[in-house]
């Protein structure tokens, strides 16, 4: 047998383990495919909908931001001396995210890495003052593990995220500090883990807040490394909720709203989502009468079928096997305890994401304008999205889960569904390739950057599964920490919820040389690592799915 080495997620996979790893995937993911009900597993082959992580279907659930403060083991460390403390919390933090980033399928994260881990080393009575080289070190040492460190499903790295900015203390201000400063200086070629800063006026939005300087401090280092992103919590969808219970996980996954009250971030999820392939549907409806109806009747056939499938995979998952998550079991990172409640009553807190993906390619194929060029245009773009809403709002009510509608990413999708599209129409919109994640503007639109955040922050309020806006840079905006606050000013009013800053990012592979060329402007070498974001994460573009590398090759600048 031939072993397959596919790029079909944006990781590498490159190694003997990596690679047996893979061909096991391809045989648990058809095998999955083969046991669903025969109109559900049409739906995925036919490229209506993609179920993401089939291998992982009724084995595990998909994210967490930990319940760190809730979990942390102080007895392991109260013994400990102040050194022997500092390093092993530290090594505890990788333990936890080795772990439990093999019994889940997707990222993990941690709310308030700033305002909790000073908590949590005070109560075992160390002070930042007097140790700061050996917490530099130690953080610097956690970047690293974070980037370098492919144990996750045999050559992968850890999708890990962590969420800063709101601790006030001098101790969580150093700990926001050190991260972003040993994450500027780590090099170019260090891209994870993702950081993500969260802006909150009285805290660090304004000149007068205490933590302003932090804010200036993740502009510059957005400048240099595209990391942070910004956790806008003064926009419309998040104002009215308790910041520190705001967290975002790096594939921009957003968990708020509980039906069993566990409102907010912290000790919860993501359980499965689904994609739903908006053009294929616009394409359809296209030929009819009254093509508006058509797809707006033909999404609610598709996504009535998504939500039992995702309720079929929720509930496999809760009959599954508890022994599957030891470390769940050991350290108790969701809100419930596990061990005591088992697992129906932990997991009841995580959200069933409805995703979509193509919405300007829909819209173009339905009136044909791009609904960023022309008003009617727009209007539709934003009442289909609400109506889309407004249907999962209604699956919350009738089924008692959380249901949440995702603004998809795109990872693996925007190229496979173009594919299979392409086989069954033909249309303008599929000669690039891709379709465009979620409900933004074309990645070529050339809009400037205001005007696509002002178009783009609308949609925000709706997609209460997750969402991101990106500005897409020509360049780096090096030491630029104004230009990017301004943006971040225009994001919040225009009712953005997560934004990030994207630009091309080439390192010469001779001299480390970075910026954006085709030719290393230093030493003349053609040889070029290329660093691009295209799902949420930073990944070396070799590793890029079809379709991401034609989108990644398709941005133009705001
Ligand atoms: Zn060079």
């Amino acid at each position: 047998m031939k072993l397959q080495n596919k790029n079909d997620n944006a990781a590498n996979r490159k190694s003997y383990v990596g690679k047996v790893y893979n061909v096991g995937e391809k045989q648990e993911k058809n095998k999955v495919l083969e046991s669903l009900n025969c109109n559900w597993s049409k739906l995925h082959k036919d490229g209506y909908i993609h179920i993401h992580d089939l291998d992982a279907y009724g084995l595990t659930y998909n994210c967490l931001t930990f319940d760190i403060l809730n979990a942390f083991p102080y007895e392991r460390f109260i013994d400990l001396s102040t050194e022997e403390k500092i390093v092993s919390v530290f090594d505890f933090i990788k333990e936890l995210f080795a772990k439990m980033g093999n019994e889940q399928s997707g990222g993990m994260s941690l709310a308030n890495f700033d305002s909790d881990f000073a908590k949590i080393f005070e109560k075992l009575k160390v002070d930042c003052r007097g140790n700061e080289a050996l917490f530099n070190a130690c953080i610097r040492s956690l970047i690293l593990w974070c980037n370098n460190i492919h144990t996750r499903m045999g050559q992968t790295s850890y999708y890990v995220t962590f969420n800063i900015g709101l601790g006030t203390s001098d101790f969580a201000r150093f700990l926001s500090k050190s991260l972003l400063d040993n994450f500027y200086k780590s090099g170019d070629l260090i891209y994870k883990p993702n950081i993500v800063f969260k802006v909150h006026k009285g805290i660090n939005r304004f000149p007068e807040d205490v933590n302003f300087d932090l804010l200036q401090k993740a502009l510059l280092c957005t400048a240099k490394k595209m990391i942070p992103t910004y956790l806008l919590c003064d926009c419309e969808a998040d104002k009215d909720i308790d910041p520190f219970k705001l967290s975002i996980m790096g594939c921009r996954t957003r968990v708020v709203d509980d039906i069993f009250g566990k409102n907010g971030a912290i000790g919860r999820g993501n359980i499965d989502n689904i994609s739903i392939n908006l053009p294929r549907i616009a394409l359809e409806a296209s030929n009819s009468n009254n093509p508006i109806e058509m797809f707006k009747n033909r999404w609610l056939e598709i996504a009535d079928t998504t939500k039992d499938i995702l309720i079929d995979r929720y509930e496999k998952t809760l009959s599954s096997d508890i022994e599957l998550f030891p470390t769940n079991c050991e350290y108790k990172l969701w809100c419930e305890d596990i061990n005591k409640v088992g697992l129906y009553e932990t997991l009841k807190h995580g959200t069933l994401s409805i995703g979509f993906i193509g919405l300007t390619e829909a819209i173009e194929i339905l009136t044909g304008n791009k609904f960023w060029k022309d008003n009617e245009s727009y209007k539709l773009a934003i009442e289909l999205v609400k109506f889309m809403r407004e249907y999962v709002d209604t699956l919350r009510e009738k089924y008692k889960l959380n249901f949440s509608l995702l603004a998809t990413s795109g990872e693996l999708i925007s190229g496979r569904f173009v594919e299979l599209d392409k086989k069954l129409y033909d249309s303008p919109v599929l000669h690039k390739d891709y379709y465009t994640n979620s409900f933004h503007v074309d990645v070529d639109s050339k809009l400037p950057a205001y005007r696509k955040l002002e178009l783009e922050g609308p949609f925000h309020i709706y997609a209460n599964g997750g969402c991101i806006s990106y500005v897409e840079l020509a360049e780096a905006p090096f030491g630029n920490a104004e230009g990017l606050d301004e943006l971040v000013e225009i994001a919040i009013s225009s009712g953005v919820h997560y934004l990030g800053f994207n630009f091309p990012k080439d390192v010469c592979k001779g001299c480390g040389t970075s910026g954006t060329f085709d030719k290393c402007p230093k030493c003349g070498s053609k040889e070029i690592t290329r660093i691009r974001r295209v799902s949420g994460y930073l990944e070396v573009q070799d590793f890029f799915t079809t379709g991401k590398m034609k989108e990644s090759k398709n941005r133009k600048a705001n």
